[in-house]
């Protein structure tokens, strides 16, 4: 099937009369929207941090060493005059937030298009704001061009068959650690490969074969990706596709740093051992563009040759980072993506947070094939108004993003059987 086909026959498509061109009705709502966000002015920010606490103290990927069980990350609280009040994560220091207070909402956002350049440091927390004051939630405020119960799949699968270092429990490690997620309700699994980088080259290349058909034997209903994070060569890659030709994968992310020669030659070996996993790659980056631009902080250079392997179909999937671009920008380049026949998964490790904000990205702007699931909580935040059911991640119909703050040790999502 072709790639476009394939992402009309999944139900990602924009409908056309939703790309660049939005429909009338919507386009109506924007301009009532923005004369009802004209009336707020920002008064206040407050700070508070939220420290994550992942399901279980993860191992390493093929690039770094143990992951542990979350990090800590501040997170702002703007009031208007009218009171209406927005969270959401926002990194920058004191300073470069306070010049923000008392400006108009409305100089700052515009609900069919996301914050200003200006204010890009407030994206997630004028995306809350501006829903909270409507009444809508924010994928309605872009459009509510997807799904509201989308693929996910827990990316907390590390090497935990090589922890701990002292003594590592193997591949039934690995196991349990699905098995934990599965209990969660995630139904798709991604396996971090290339433990050539921990191991001798080729038992690490053996393991990784040995826990993707335990995990394909274990979990036959599931949905396997694997991710290298750039951890092999061609030729010890395509090894590794014949070890597991069979298993099913649904997507290949990051297997060698993408060279069209290599990603050709994969291409070819797949077809021949009949694997017909979906590759995904945009993900690392070696450097940064001089300033903020339409692909935020990705190189001009990098997002080239992106388009050029995605325009020859050597790429299916583009996983750029969800800070990287930035939410605003995710929602203006998605149509690019789509013209391209590419459909996205930003990747968002690891902030438990990310997961929510990407999902009502996809319920706004559609064309998201899947959303990384970071199983755990946010000390001093509420996810419960998000369900994990059959596999989906169900964004609710709420003001804004629908993430409050809790005082205490954090709610996760909740668990919904059907
Ligand atoms: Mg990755």
């Amino acid at each position: 099937m072709h790639r476009r086909d394939f992402l009309i026959a999944s139900g990602l498509g924009l409908a056309a009369a939703n790309h660049g061109v939005l429909n009338e009705g919507y386009c109506d709502a924007t301009v009532a929207w923005s004369k009802d966000l004209a009336d707020h002015r920002i008064v206040k920010f407050e700070t508070f941090h939220s420290r994550d606490q992942y399901a279980r103290s993860l191992g390493p990927n093929a690039k770094r060493g143990p992951h542990g069980a979350g990090y800590t990350r501040p997170f702002r609280i703007a009031t208007t005059d009218q009171g209406a009040r927005g969270i959401g994560m926002c990194w920058p220091k004191e300073d470069v937030i306070k010049p923000f207070v008392g400006a108009k909402l409305a100089d700052l956002f515009d609900p069919s298009v996301g914050v200003t350049e200006e204010a890009h440091v407030l994206d997630y927390v004028l995306h809350d704001l501006a829903g909270v004051i409507l009444g809508k939630p924010v994928y309605e405020m872009m459009g509510a061009h997807g799904p509201t119960e989308i693929d996910t799949y827990s990316g907390a699968i590390y090497m935990e068959d090589l922890m701990p270092k002292a003594k590592p429990r193997g591949v039934p490690a690995v196991l349990d650690a699905c098995q934990m997620d599965y209990d969660s309700g995630y139904r798709s699994f991604k396996l971090k490969i290339g433990r050539a980088r921990w191991m001798k080259q080729d038992e690490g290349d053996r393991r990784d074969i040995e826990v993707t058909r335990a995990v394909r034997e274990k979990f036959p209903d599931c949905k396997i990706l694997v991710d290298a994070n750039d951890g092999y060569s061609v030729d010890r890659f395509l090894n590794y596709v014949t070890g597991v030709a069979d298993c099913d994968l649904f997507w290949i992310e990051e297997p060698f740093v993408e060279h069209r020669n290599g990603l050709a030659r994969l291409k070819d070996h797949m077809h021949k051992v009949g694997c017909k996993a979906l590759i995904a790659d945009g993900e690392a980056r070696t450097g940064s563009a001089p300033k903020l631009w339409k692909w935020g902080e990705y190189e001009q250079k990098f997002i080239d040759r992106f388009f050029t392997l995605a325009d020859e179909q050597l790429i299916d999937v583009c996983v750029f980072d969800i800070g990287t671009l930035g939410f605003t920008r995710w929602r203006k380049v998605m149509p690019i993506l789509q013209e391209t026949g590419i459909a996205a998964a930003p990747h968002l490790w690891g902030c438990t947070p990310k997961p929510l904000y990407c999902a009502h990205l996809a319920a706004g702007v559609g064309n998201v094939l899947i959303v990384e699931g970071i199983p755990g909580v946010g000390k001093n935040l509420d996810y419960s108004n998000f369900t994990i059911r059959n596999g989906n991640l169900c964004v609710p119909n709420l003001p804004g993003f629908g993430i409050s703050r809790s005082d205490g040790a954090g709610i996760g999502l909740r668990k919904s059987a059907s």
